[in-house]
């Protein structure tokens, strides 16, 4: 018997990266996917057929999730498509880095709209299926860097910090309809985000982490697993780092 058979789940962002790998590891767990990309429709597509080829029922939804009103439709197209929706991951998210002295207002307001209000979007959507079953897993991806702060970060420290503060809300405010909320503090993962940095810098921060390496999209994927499924049936409101110890 599989982790998740027969249960439905919505991954956010998951054309590449992270969100990529999640929604592979709950697929092969027998989990019906329904996933959301930005603006990468090709990858999208090529998802899908992957993730059907698993087996399960899959379907890619091209959808912002910093729009309130775009989440709200989503969820319902999703609800009326799968039927319900047990495991929800807030997975999509941005980076526009710079220093504070540099940063503009719009730079700020992107980054806490995609990474932060999405969060608030899609989780207020989705607690009226979950509400309605008495049951569900809400996934939401922070960062060790909303826990520790960053130089350069701090529009998505602050978004990544907000997200904890709003999973433990959510996990008090839920957790007597048998509905868990938990984020994922995710150190450096090697993904496109990151792929985007100075090799050097990457190189330095391999050096830094205990475990000699940086992350993989599975290494998270496998704890979004644990999160999704009844294996932490008694775990809600927290935040768990996956580091290779960089954050110890
Ligand atoms: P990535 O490779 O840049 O992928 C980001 C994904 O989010 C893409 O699928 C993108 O879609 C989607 N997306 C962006 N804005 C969106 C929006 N408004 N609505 C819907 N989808 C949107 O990023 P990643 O490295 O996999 O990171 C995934 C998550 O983990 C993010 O929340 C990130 O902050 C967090 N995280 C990453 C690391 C790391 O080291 N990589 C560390 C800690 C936390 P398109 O392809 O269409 O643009």
């Amino acid at each position: 018997m599989k982790l998740l058979e027969g249960k439905v789940a919505l991954v956010t962002g998951a054309s590449r990266g992270i969100g990529r790998g999640i929604a592979f590891k709950l697929a092969e767990q027998g989990a019906n996917i329904a996933f959301t990309y930005l603006s990468s429709v090709e990858k999208g597509t090529a998802l899908e057929n992957e993730l059907k080829a698993l087996g399960i029922k899959a379907k890619g939804y091209q959808s912002d999730a910093a729009n309130f009103k775009a989440a709200d439709e989503l969820v319902t197209a999703v609800v009326t498509e799968f039927g319900t929706i047990d495991i929800l991951v807030n997975n999509a998210g941005i980076t526009r880095d710079t220093l504070l002295m540099r940063m503009s207002e719009d730079q700020w307001d992107q980054v806490i709209n995609a990474n932060l209000k999405s969060v608030f979007n899609m989780t207020k959507a989705v607690q009226r299926p979950m509400l309605k079953q008495r049951k569900g897993s809400i996934i939401n991806m922070s960062s060790v860097v909303g826990v520790k702060g960053n130089a350069g970060q701090s529009n998505y420290a602050a978004s990544k910090a907000g997200i904890i503060g709003f999973s433990k809300s959510v996990a008090l405010e839920l957790g007597s309809r048998n509905i868990r909320c938990n984020a994922i503090a995710p150190g450096f993962i090697e993904t496109e985000m990151t792929g985007a940095l100075d090799p050097k810098v990457v190189e330095q921060w391999r050096e830094a982490i205990p475990l000699k390496r940086g992350g993989t999209a599975e290494d998270v994927a496998n704890l979004a697993l644990f999160l999704a499924s009844d294996l932490s049936a008694y775990i809600t409101g927290q935040t768990i780092n996956v580091c290779g110890g960089m954050l110890t």
